[in-house]
């Protein structure tokens, strides 16, 4: 089976773009099933000629935002439990804010290798995002615009050792 790859962080982010960026269609493999899978969607990947299971989370709805929290930590564990490596993506142009704290420290404990990725980085306005992003204890994070596909060779040295 393909090694696979978790992409993990609060909404909003940019996962489901760098899915579907990774997946190369739109949409792919939808779960229609009913529970916290139905979050979860799977594609098979290819960055640079490397093959991988990639798996998306989230996807929260409006009338589910009252649980929001505790969803998205169980969904959050689940994957990275089930995944080879975990890719935790925070957004460079908003910065670190309490909710990718509060991941990190979810994480600090799991034997899955976390890869930090800053999204948004496109241009100048993810620089102080990404000097933030280092204090959360995964090192220094791959740049990333997942939306206009730049950082992709950064993502793939990111990864290659570790899958
Ligand atoms: P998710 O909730 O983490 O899955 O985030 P989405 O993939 O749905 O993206 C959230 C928003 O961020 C959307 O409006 C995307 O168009 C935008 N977005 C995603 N990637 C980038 C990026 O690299 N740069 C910028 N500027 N916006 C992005
Ligand atoms: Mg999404």
């Amino acid at each position: 089976p393909l090694p696979t790859v978790a992409i993990i962080g609060r909404p909003n982010v940019g996962k489901s773009t760098l899915f579907n960026r990774l997946v190369g269609k739109r949409l792919a493999l939808v779960d229609d099933q009913p529970g916290v899978t139905r979050d979860r969607r799977e594609g098979d990947a290819t960055l640079i000629g490397m093959d991988f299971r990639v798996v998306d989370t989230a996807g929260f709805e409006d009338k589910d935002v009252a649980t929001l929290p505790g969803r998205m930590r169980l969904q959050t564990e689940a994957a990275v439990e089930d995944a080879d490596v975990a890719l935790f993506m925070v957004d460079a142009r908003a910065g670190v804010v309490p909710l990718d704290e509060e991941i990190a420290r979810w994480l600090r404990g799991t034997d899955t290798p976390i890869v930090l990725v800053a999204n948004k980085a496109e241009g100048r306005a993810g620089e102080t995002g990404v000097i933030e992003a280092m204090a959360l204890g995964f090192g220094e994070p791959v740049q990333l615009s997942a939306e206009h596909g730049e950082g992709v060779v950064e993502l793939f040295e990111a990864l290659r050792p570790l899958i």
